[in-house]
């Protein structure tokens, strides 16, 4: 099977699960795990920031912010498709408290006058923002690249007016390898950021969050709070250290081959696709379902039979993600597999 439902699909490599099977280890949660932190050490200094931790997965990396930033009743400005709106279980609600306002941008992502036009009136009767999230890259957004000067935009105007700004790097590094740009760079007007491993990179498990020496220690604390607190961690830590030192600069592989099967797509009959806008290692790409007679979920299905695996997000749109796993030939199977299931319209 050709997995192009998602970049977390990857599986570690034999060199992997090599280096993991030799990591030095000890208690996590007592900082005496070598392998975890010298993975802190190096998150920390790529992201451009004092301090960083370990956690589990990216969605506690963006919890753990959240909740260290705000109070209850804060409100949590992003864009309505972020992750941490629409996929994290009402976390922010339920672990922190806050209110999400969510606010519609192009693409994932929004501009600094946006964002001001977003600010309610200073009154009791208002919830007040005290944090400013942002995605990079935008997965909803088809993998977009936020443009740093807006970056640097919407985080200065968020500064000026006191709020705290946070920066969800999942795919940070799918940035970076896109537009050569390093990742201090991007993150530098934010006062947390994460990256996860277990997406492009390539590792199993792990996310790293960094900020300021103090912001880490307080996130630190509902970490330990929500059971996010480990022991032999390095084995895990291990396949993450491993992905930055093979796994990041191969990212331009996976772009190079969405840009491939977007160039692909646009050109058969039924698919809705502007290839142009493929930036990174996301295609989002529609299709004809009334000239083709069968919808985005029957597509995914027909391709799973010719061993592609596409995920439909509604009737009509399908998301389709490369990654390590996913050879240049590969590509082209699962466009001969496309063509096929196009070529069958209705009936
Ligand atoms: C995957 C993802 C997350 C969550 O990361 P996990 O490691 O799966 O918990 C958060 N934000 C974005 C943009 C993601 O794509």
């Amino acid at each position: 099977m050709i997995d192009l439902a998602s970049d977390v699909k990857t599986r570690p490599t034999a060199a992997m699960r090599e280096a993991m099977a030799n990591a030095e280890v000890g208690d996590e949660q007592a900082f005496e795990d070598p392998t975890v932190n010298a993975l802190c050490e190096r998150s920390a200094r790529l992201l451009g920031k004092e301090a960083a931790l370990f956690a589990p997965s990216g969605a506690m990396c963006n919890q753990l912010a959240i909740a260290t930033w705000c109070r209850p009743g804060d409100e949590v400005i992003c864009e309505h498709t972020a992750h941490i709106a629409v996929y994290e279980a009402g976390g922010p609600a339920a672990n922190a408290g806050v209110m999400m306002h969510a606010i519609h941008g192009e693409r994932g992502q929004f501009t600094a006058a946006r964002l001001r036009a977003s600010f309610r009136a200073k009154w009791r009767h208002c919830p007040q923002p005290t944090l400013v999230c942002v995605e990079q890259t935008a997965n909803l957004g088809g993998g977009s690249v936020w443009p740093l000067a807006q970056l640097t935009e919407v985080a200065a105007l968020a500064h000026e007016h006191g709020l705290r700004t946070h920066m969800d790097g999942a795919r940070l590094l799918n940035a970076c390898a896109a537009t050569g740009i390093s990742a201090r760079d991007y993150a530098a007007g934010y006062d947390s950021v994460w990256i996860d491993f277990s997406k492009g990179l390539g590792a199993p498990i792990g996310a790293c969050l960094a900020g300021s020496r103090e912001f880490i220690e307080r996130a630190w604390v509902i970490k330990q709070r929500l059971g996010g607190a480990m022991r032999q961690a390095g084995i895990v830590a291990a396949g993450a250290l491993y992905a930055l030192d093979h796994h990041v600069e191969r990212l331009v592989e996976d772009h190079a081959r969405a840009r491939r099967l977007a160039a692909g797509l646009a050109a058969l009959p039924g698919v809705l696709l502007d290839a142009a806008s493929v930036q990174t290692n996301i295609v989002f790409f529609e299709l004809d379902v009334a000239g083709l007679g069968f919808d985005a979920h029957e597509f995914s299905r027909r391709l799973a039979v010719l061993g592609v695996r596409i995920g439909a997000f509604d009737d009509r749109t399908l998301r389709a993600v490369t990654h390590l796993d996913v050879s240049a030939a590969d590509i082209e199977r699962c466009l001969e597999a496309a063509a096929a299931v196009l070529a069958t319209r209705a009936g």
